[in-house]
């Protein structure tokens, strides 16, 4: 049994309250490698930003879950290095999928789990919610649950529509199970294609798709239910197209990636809603900087000439995230 607390990791609880009452959102950002996980820590730091470092069953698949909780205590002596007296950072497991596998993130270091019943009939999600609950609080872990299904396509998790959270069911949810928050679905998606061509309308100056907009009603319901509980949105990259736009340019491939416009994740994160989170724009910002110094320098063959522009390329993203869209920077 390792406790977060001995890793200088913290759990959601003081910084969720402290952003619903500031209107602002905590970013949530996935790390599966060192760059990613170096550019989230720098940005972090830079801005004085609390941070939510999320790791999902992919990531663990693929990098080790030992060792994804290393990287996640080093970022924490990595943060004092740069400057960042009390660094605020979170270790959250992204779609717990199992009791099984939420204990053993609890017992290994994690200062917050997300169990994903949301795909179960209601009774079941509230049951199996419960029981991480019961046993995370023990270790002052924080629970996240979920109820609505998001559409699309995040490592294991897809869905081929997207279910609108319920504001009926959430008082019942959140009272049984005793989770600290809850994701919800109101239109956001996994992924870099969130909508289909034939969902959105066609902006006639730049040719580009414009998604229809996010189910703000939905959230209003919710709010009006659960007045000043913690609310979260997965799958909210924007799917900025700059980025979209080199990667194609540079030998990619990506038709018609579209994401959520940050406006509506701006006017999202001043109310309830405390945790945003965001995967695929880093993903293109790395993908698109590797592409780049590729297609331009064919002779290069030292991963650190192409990595390191992918890692200054996420960091500045991550910086304009906190300070642009989540309005999280010196708040920590
Ligand atoms: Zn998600």
């Amino acid at each position: 049994m390792v406790s977060y607390k001995d890793l200088g990791l913290v759990n959601t609880r003081e910084m969720f309250a402290k952003a619903i009452n500031g209107g602002y959102a905590i970013p949530a950002f996935n790390f599966n490698n060192m760059e990613q996980l170096q550019a989230i820590v720098m940005a972090a730091a830079e801005t004085k930003s609390p941070v939510i470092l999320q790791v999902s069953k992919g990531a663990r698949n693929y990098a080790n879950q030992t060792l994804l909780r290393y990287m996640a205590e080093g970022a924490v002596a990595y943060a004092k290095e740069l400057g960042w007296e009390k660094p605020q950072i979170v270790l959250h497991l992204d779609h717990g999928d199992s009791f099984e596998t939420c204990k053993s993130c609890v017992d290994f270091g994690f200062s917050s789990v997300m169990i994903d019943g949301s795909h179960l009939p209601y009774d079941e999600n509230v049951a199996i919610t419960k029981k991480v609950v019961e046993y995370a609080h023990q270790f002052d872990v924080t629970v996240e649950g979920e109820l609505g299904v998001l559409a699309g396509v995040e490592d294991e998790v897809s869905a081929d529509h997207h279910t609108y959270t319920r504001p009926e069911e959430v008082v019942d949810f959140v009272t049984k199970t005793g989770c600290d928050s809850l994701a919800i679905s109101i239109g956001t998606s996994h992924g870099a294609y969130k909508f289909k061509p034939e969902q959105c309308t066609m902006d006639p100056n730049s040719g580009r798709l414009v998604p229809p907009p996010l189910a703000f009603e939905v959230l209003d319901g919710v709010m009006k239910e659960l007045p000043g509980f913690p609310i979260v949105l997965h799958g909210s990259s924007s799917v900025p197209q700059e980025e979209v736009d080199i990667i194609n340019a540079n030998g990619g491939n990506l038709e018609a990636a579209v994401g959520i416009p940050e406006e509506q994740l701006r006017k999202a994160a001043a109310s309830a809603v405390c945790k945003i989170n965001i995967d695929s724009d880093s993903r293109l910002a790395m993908t698109a900087a590797v592409r780049k110094v590729l297609a331009e320098k064919p002779g290069e063959f030292d991963p650190r000439k192409y990595l390191g522009p992918a890692r200054d390329s996420m960091k500045k993203l991550y910086m304009h995230k906190i300070v642009n869209v989540l309005g999280s920077d010196n708040k920590a």
